[in-house]
């Protein structure tokens, strides 16, 4: 996938795809994923657990069909505050009076306008003159009053209000699970089908990051965590949750609503900086090519933003609405990995130096990275990688043009290593007795499967046995 060549076109950023509708055929699938499409995700905000189950079960048929690395991404739908169900939308307009009230309180007597809203705490939460934003930001209010058990607002931007709307309140510090009971009835059954990616949505603090990964492993899952990026509390805790984190998703649509928007890019370039910190993974996601939803062609401004999340070195931009019920979802996916092709190369990429992880480790890997720019383009490394950790790692340090195949012998990881930047999985066995002949193997799948010519020099990095000790070796090889 990462060789130069008709076989095998050179990308070092990744695509995450969300599947719907559109997509979710095994021809479609099959499609998306021979376009470039690296992570599938699952939106559970649409989805339920059987028809996960069987998109899963396509994705790894098609994975096997075509030897090639795809991981499936959990979005779990976390805490959301939501309008109650109405007979009618209700129509509301700009000076008019709102009021949202708790389940077990009685409708206003005095004949207003209102709805109930599945979070009992928001009069405690709310303070006169918040802001309180319905259906994505689309209808707006001011908090005017409340009791405890209600909330009355000025109409700001009308519109319809219909049911199970969304309900965003921005700067508010919400006091809900960070898993609800619907998250963790979708979690077992995805763990069962095999996910390799939970997002979890809204992540407020690390400790909401720890909640989910005690859950996991309470079920047997090593499923790694995608925090989601997307409120004023997330931003303000941001280098704790990435440090406790294992990758992050800019969630930019409900962040858009939740920040300025006029704040997006800057922290949308510190997040990509803190990943970069701390050698975490992160996705641009939302809006990035939206109009091809039912255009064939980007607009202008798109092409730029997916190239500017391509400059700030982000290791995946993500495709939502363009793949789910778009219409042109192949076309989408085409668009982008054809903006990520021209614009890589014209990247100045520098090495990542940040890195501080396992020092002298992180380090011989560096080293690796600059002896493979230094041997020019039939080059590239070659590591051995059980946990992935090195993989991760080698992503991180962001080596420009060099291709890094990654064997491990596990399947869960030959699939989590589809997302982090530059990284081509490969799945193998290891020889617990013969190193050699597991560092043989691998070099000859890269010649049997064209991703290098017999002749070229490739760096190895491998343990090796002296004596009675393993150690860390980075060897030069020769492709058989
Ligand atoms: C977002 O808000 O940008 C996002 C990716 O989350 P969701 O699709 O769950 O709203």
């Amino acid at each position: 996938m990462y060789l130069t060549s008709d076989s095998h076109p050179f990308r070092q950023t990744k695509i995450v795809a969300t599947i719907g509708p559109a997509t979710d055929s095994e021809e479609n699938l099959e499609k998306l994923i021979v376009a470039g499409v690296n992570v599938i995700r699952l939106n559970m905000a649409h989805a339920t657990p059987e028809w996960c189950d069987e998109r899963i079960q396509r994705v790894r048929k098609i994975q096997d069909k075509l030897s090639r690395s795809v991981s499936v991404m959990m979005d779990v739908k976390g805490p959301e505050i939501r309008t109650g169900k109405v007979d009618e939308p209700i129509h509301v307009e700009p000076g008019e009076m709102f009021q949202f009230y708790i389940k077990t309180a009685e409708p206003p007597s005095d004949g207003m306008k209102a709805v109930t809203v599945n979070y009992p705490d928001l009069p405690k939460d709310v303070v006169i003159g918040y802001t309180v934003l319905v259906d994505s930001g689309l209808i707006r209010m001011e908090v005017v009053e409340k009791d405890e058990e209600r909330v009355i607002c000025k109409v700001l931007v009308g519109g319809e209000i219909g049911s199970k709307r969304h309900i965003n309140l921005p700067g508010a510090k919400v006091n809900l699970p960070a898993l609800t009971k619907k998250d963790k009835t979708d979690l077992k059954a995805g763990i069962e089908s095999g996910i390799d990616f939970v997002a979890l949505s809204f992540v407020r603090e690390a400790k909401d990051i720890r909640e989910l990964r005690d859950f996991l492993s309470d079920h047997g899952s090593n499923a790694r965590i995608i925090a989601k990026i997307e409120d004023h509390n997330g931003v303000n805790n941001m280098m704790d949750i990435v440090r406790a984190t294992d990758a992050i998703m800019v969630a930019r649509g409900d962040l858009g609503i939740e920040i300025d928007y006029h704040q997006l890019p800057i922290v949308q370039r510190q997040l990509v900086e803190a990943c970069r910190l701390h050698g975490k993974p992160v996705i641009i996601a939302t809006h990035l090519l939206e109009s091809m939803i039912d255009s064939p062609v980007p607009t202008r401004a798109e092409i730029s933003d997916v190239s500017n999340a391509v400059r700030e070195q982000a290791d995946a931009v993500m495709l939502s609405g363009e793949t789910t019920t778009g219409e042109f979802p192949l076309e989408a996916v085409k668009v982008m990995r054809t903006i990520i092709e021209s614009i890589e190369p014209v990247v100045p990429y520098d090495l990542n130096d940040e890195i501080r992880l396992h020092e002298p480790k992180s380090k011989m890997l560096r080293s690796a990275a600059v002896l493979a720019q230094e041997l020019g383009d039939d080059s590239g490394i070659v590591v051995f990688t059980r946990s992935g950790f090195l993989g991760y790692v080698l992503g991180a340090m962001r080596a420009k043009g060099v291709p890094i195949f990654a064997f491990t012998d596990k399947k869960s990881i030959y699939h989590q290593l589809t997302l982090p930047w530059g990284i081509d999985p490969f799945y193998q066995e290891f020889s617990d007795v013969d190193p050699e002949w597991t560092i043989q193997q691998a070099l000859a799948t890269l010649r049997d499967k064209n991703y290098r010519k017999s002749g070229s020099t490739v760096i190895v990095i491998t343990n090796v046995i002296a004596g009675s000790k393993i150690i860390d070796s980075m060897q030069l090889r020769e492709i058989p």
